[in-house]
């Protein structure tokens, strides 16, 4: 027992949840010690803790949930593994803050999936050449935040490397508001939510005579596990919060 990693869930009945304790019990290195719910009162969460001693807690609840979690796993010196989306940047700036300070590790991953991560880097490595550029993520209707947690860090990077300017025709109007989707820093993104849908991205580019679109399309929610599994090892040798599984690989 002495080389497992000790990992509760929060939301573990949840959809993705259900899926982190299927992956946990399909690696000997890894032992899930329990579910905890964060929204029992503070003495009850306190004992459920002591009870299970866990050394991560992965994290798939909700956007309402998810700041208060990353408070307790911090007073109780768990280190978060967080696939919650729906924190606004000021919090991720604030628990980076908190989280450096008392140097325990925790991960922050608006998508766990391989096939995401790179439809992100490609994106940014295309907007360099290509500024003008929208985003179309499209997910299932059970989903509460919009646009998605792999929508906003796609568009953060692609920010961080264009030259910011607003596109369209400057004196375009919206006859039905909303029509053209979200402004982030001069480009849209538009969310799509239908049932049927798991996760997907498409990042189209315009240029004179020619367009690229790059798409990723989660078809299930094993495809996330890998990632989750790899960040719940690295976040035992980590100190401070790394936001985005991209800084764990190559
Ligand atoms: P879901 O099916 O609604 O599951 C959420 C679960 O969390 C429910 O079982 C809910 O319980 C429980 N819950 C809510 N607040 C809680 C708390 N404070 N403590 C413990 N449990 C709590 O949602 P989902 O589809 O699994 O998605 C969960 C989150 O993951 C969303 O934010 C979604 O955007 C995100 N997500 C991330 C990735 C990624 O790769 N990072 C991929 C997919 C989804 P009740 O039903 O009893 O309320």
């Amino acid at each position: 027992m002495g080389q497992h990693i000790r990992v509760a869930v929060a939301g573990a009945k949840g959809r993705m949840g259900q899926e982190v304790v299927k992956m946990l019990g399909q690696d000997d290195r890894l032992a899930y010690v329990g579910e905890l719910d964060t929204r029992e009162d503070e003495s009850a969460v306190k004992a459920r803790l002591e009870e299970m001693k866990p050394d991560v807690l992965v994290d798939f609840t909700t956007p309402h949930s998810i700041y208060r979690n990353l408070e307790l796993c911090l007073e109780h010196g768990v280190r978060p593994v967080v696939g919650t989306t729906g924190l606004s940047p000021e919090q991720i700036q604030e628990m980076d803050r908190r989280y450096s300070e008392s140097q325990l590790g925790c991960i922050i991953a608006p998508n766990f999936a391989i096939g995401a991560i790179l439809c992100m880097k490609f994106a940014a490595m295309a907007a360099k050449y290509m500024p003008h550029v929208e985003i179309i993520e499209l997910h299932h209707d059970k989903k509460l935040d919009a646009p998605s947690g792999t929508a906003l860090k796609t568009a953060e990077m692609i920010a961080a490397v264009r030259q910011e300017q607003k596109q369209g025709h400057p004196e375009e109007k919206e006859t039905i508001p909303g029509a053209r989707g979200a402004d982030y820093d001069g480009f849209r993104i538009h969310s799509v939510r239908l049932p049927g849908m798991v996760a997907h991205q498409e990042v189209l580019f315009g240029a004179t005579g020619q367009t690229l679109s790059i798409r990723h399309d989660s078809i299930n929610r094993e495809s996330f596990m890998p990632g989750v599994n790899m960040a719940i090892k690295a976040v035992m040798n980590m100190s401070g919060l790394v936001y985005g599984l991209e800084h764990l690989i190559d």
